[in-house]
């Protein structure tokens, strides 16, 4: 959605309503003449201008709880577009029709707002210090969790900022803004004592020489204001709103006046932007400032791992648990290929089992820290050498990959039977979470399937062929937390080839493979991007079984017939659009994962904001 609102040429980014008033004259100020903007005021909101009877006229289009968007009291739409498209229609209150729309001059982008340039190096440093992140560990953090983040960040930011003292009384405030320079304008925020659960405010501000004190209330919807005044969304709009224009105010706000602790130049002159470089973010586990994370699951010294509440609110991102990065990323744990079984304890209970045995859920001491671990144990009553010798393949195909989104091996231990020792994603296949929980929301599907493609986007790009991409294959960590597991059938492919030919046809699952699989047993990304479509179908049908009732045969005729499943119920028309592109019967006009995993980005991004 963002991306279609760029590119309207009727849309100015974030313009203030006079800068949107002098494009409407310049227009001519016609009836029904009218451009969007973005809003001011509230997170993904927009704000349209209407010119009548040489009059403007400018409406707040909100973006509801439920993801849509509406003009305050009028009727919902899925997007601000269709919001126009209505009211070119219907009036429905607003002043009249909108007849005509304003485009920008040539050469005009939409304003891109000091926030939007501010954002992106504050997400980025929230991530490294809350999680102590870097390279490309931290660019899929991101990748994956920007929505989340930038909500984040947006409601919380003037934490960071120089301006927000936090808890400090009238007096204390009155003192730091009269004790430096007498500039008028000077302004601090600090938060109010109050006993209700409700927080507050006040906007401190010199004038001549004294300090007047706004209090800022928060209504029952979580906006803000000065009491009258407009309403925000978050403390920083506030804060840039009354720094252009009093509104209310016995003057605009100036100069920031900063916090004790901080650099005194910091708040000297500038916009936000100059005076948040030198800030740093308090470091994981300080407590001041520092946004409490409830899944913390790091700080868990003893290594145990929370079960996770699937059923809570907080979304935890996948940062938060044991299992973003390897357990070898700390240089103090030294890597090896080998677990001892005298670090290994194994618990009652099984995880799953599959063809080569059963799988319990294990506690592997490592030199600093216990791990909740995963452990694929061999059935070796019939002590075959043969399937011995392909779960040491699987084993060694998996030691070579390192991924936030793919189960990770952390040894093979040789014992009473051969282990393989693997991280834990404990809510286990997501066909069947999908089953057990059918409310799940499109935005959460999407989420997980996404970062399926992350994962697989990485297969690509070192060469490897996973074989055996569905959803049984999908493990989670958390309810938005997946990885792909199940290497058995991966294969490495040589420099030479971007495929891997298979000797003969195998026990294979028919449903998933892509028609060159089957006619000519070859194998390559493009074909886990076709069983990547067969996985996307079941995760938007919510674990059911595709081609469900059919055999192998007739699946394989049906795809050659040129006919594809279907969309699953209150499947997203652009999701099933992408299972259709996975569905190309060329393996040379089909995407691959560094198509896929921008467009599910992208998707998943619109739906999230
Ligand atoms: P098959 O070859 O039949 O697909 P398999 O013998 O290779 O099976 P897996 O599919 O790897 O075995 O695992 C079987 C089951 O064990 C999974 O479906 C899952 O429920 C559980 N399991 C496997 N790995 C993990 C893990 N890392 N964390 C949690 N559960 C796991």
């Amino acid at each position: 959605m963002a991306d279609k609102v760029q590119a309207l040429p009727y849309f100015f980014g974030n313009i203030t309503r006079e800068e949107a008033e002098e494009y409407l004259r310049q227009g001519g100020a016609g009836d029904g003449l009218y451009l969007l903007r973005q809003s001011r005021s509230f997170l993904g909101g927009f704000a349209l201008s209407v010119a009548y009877g040489r009059q403007l006229y400018h409406y707040t289009i909100e973006r509801e709880m439920n993801d849509t968007y509406a003009i305050a009291g009028g009727k919902s739409h899925r997007n601000p577009i269709d919001v126009i498209d209505y009211h070119s229609q219907e009036s429905d209150g607003l002043i009249c029709l909108l007849k005509r729309p304003f485009n920008r001059p040539r050469g005009t982008e939409p304003k891109v707002g000091p926030f939007e340039d501010l954002k992106e190096q504050l997400i980025r440093q929230y991530v490294k210090q809350t999680w102590n992140l870097q390279g490309s560990a931290l660019e899929q953090a991101i990748i994956s969790q920007r929505p989340q983040l930038e909500k984040l960040i947006s409601t919380t930011a003037h934490e960071k900022m120089p301006w927000f003292h936090g808890k400090i009384d009238r007096e204390d405030s009155e003192q730091r803004l009269l004790r430096s320079s007498h500039v008028n304008g000077k302004f601090l925020i600090r938060q109010r004592e109050n006993n209700g659960r409700n927080v507050s405010y006040a906007l401190c501000l010199r004038h001549n020489n004294q300090v007047m004190h706004y209090r800022i209330d928060k209504d029952k919807a979580g906006k803000l204001s000065i009491p009258d005044g407009k309403k925000f969304d978050t403390l920083w709009q506030l804060v840039e709103h009354y720094s252009y224009k009093p509104d209310g105010l016995l003057r605009v706000l100036t100069e920031t006046c900063p916090r004790p602790s901080q650099d005194s130049g910091l708040g000297a002159t500038g916009g936000i932007l100059s005076r948040i470089k030198s800030y740093s973010f308090p470091k994981p586990g300080q407590k001041k400032g520092h946004i409490e994370n409830p899944y913390n699951f790091r700080s868990n010294l003893r290594g145990e791992l929370p079960k996770p509440n699937i059923f809570n609110n907080t979304e935890a991102m996948p940062m938060d648990t044991q299992v973003y990065e390897s357990p070898y990323a700390d240089p103090e744990e030294l890597r090896s290929t080998t677990v001892k079984r005298s670090d290994l304890t194994l618990e009652d209970g099984e995880l799953g089992s599959g063809n080569f045995g059963t799988v319990l859920r294990g506690v592997y001491q490592m030199k600093k820290t216990q791990k909740i671990v995963a452990v694929k144990i061999l059935k070796n009553e019939d002590n075959n050498a043969a399937v011995k010798d392909e779960m040491l393949r699987e084993a060694s195909v998996m030691q070579q990959l390192d991924n936030p989104y793919i189960v990770r091996m952390i040894g093979i231990c040789e014992a009473e039977s051969l282990m393989l020792v693997m991280e834990l994603a404990e809510l286990g296949p997501l066909h069947k979470f999908l089953q057990k929980n059918k409310h799940i929301s499109v935005k959460n599907i999407t989420e997980l399937v996404h970062q399926v493609s992350m994962g697989m986007k990485y297969l690509e790009e070192h060469n490897f062929v996973h074989r055996d991409l569905a959803a049984r294959n999908v493990l989670l960590v958390t309810q938005h937390y997946a990885k792909i597991s199940d290497f058995g059938l991966s294969k490495a492919l040589t420099e030479e080839e971007n495929y891997y030919k298979a000797k003969g046809h195998g026990k294979w699952p028919l449903k998933w493979y892509a028609p060159e699989c089957m006619n000519y047993l070859k194998f390559s990304s493009k074909s886990d991007v076709w069983s990547f479509g067969v996985l996307m179908w079941e995760a938007f049908s919510l674990g059911q079984k595709p081609y469900k009732g059919m055999k192998g045969n007739e699946v394989i005729q049906m795809i050659e017939s040129g006919e594809r499943m279907s969309a699953p119920a209150d499947c997203p028309p652009e999701m099933y659009d992408l299972m259709r592109k996975c569905w190309t019967y060329r393996p040379d006009e089909r995407p691959g994962f560094s198509v896929v995993e921008p467009r599910l980005r992208h998707y998943y991004y619109d739906i999230s904001q």
